[in-house]
């Protein structure tokens, strides 16, 4: 009996809170934008239709050697919206990324450097608007910075070989890790597993 009535008016109230969200944050990002604007020409954020590492001579997804670029180099060689999360920590819109809900099989690299990040398996629903995963492929593909931005108290993640930002880790995610690595779409390049023979 509880549980007829709490479903429907718990999906409510997330509704209510996601909508919230989505006004506070398209507020805080036209905030962000114009405050930019006064500076430079805002990156456009986006899907980017690039093929995975085109004009990219530090692409590899074989190649763990640590990538050490200036700024101006990636800005020449990342597409506008990639360089916007990887180099300026941005943040896409949440609920933007095909990749939230994708149930694809297969691995996750980072679009800046080519390095294995995350694999299918590993993936899950977490409602929070980004892909989220509970686990990396290995511990040495991430890096982990505290992050004290925007009044919180978070750990940042980077690729662990070209240092671009990739989102946030959270103590809130499923077993058995109960890690949820809430990463950009933008950042994330898929590829699919080929079909065992
Ligand atoms: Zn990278």
């Amino acid at each position: 009996m509880y549980q007829t009535t709490f479903t429907p008016l718990s999906c409510y109230s997330v509704m209510k809170i996601r909508f919230a969200c989505g006004l506070l944050f398209n507020c805080c990002l036209l905030l962000n934008s114009c405050s930019a604007q006064q500076k430079k020409s805002p990156a456009k954020i986006g899907p980017t239709m690039e093929m995975p590492g085109k004009n990219n001579p530090v692409y590899s997804r074989t190649d763990s050697n640590r990538v050490n670029l200036s700024e101006e180099e990636w800005k020449k060689i990342l597409p506008a919206d990639v360089f916007y999360i990887a180099r300026e920590k941005g943040t896409e819109r949440p609920w933007s990324s095909s990749i939230e809900h994708s149930t694809e099989v297969g691995t996750y690299y980072c679009k800046a450097c080519g390095n294995p990040l995350f694999k299918s398996d590993t993936k899950f629903e977490s409602g929070c608007g980004w892909p989220s995963f509970f686990d990396p492929i290995k511990k040495g593909s991430l890096l982990y910075l505290r992050d004290r931005s925007h009044g919180m108290d978070r750990t940042e993640v980077q690729c662990g070989r070209c240092k671009a930002h990739l989102g946030h880790v959270f103590e809130d995610g499923p077993p058995p890790t109960g890690l949820r690595y809430c990463i950009n779409g933008v950042i994330l390049d898929f590829e699919k597993s080929s079909p065992k023979k």
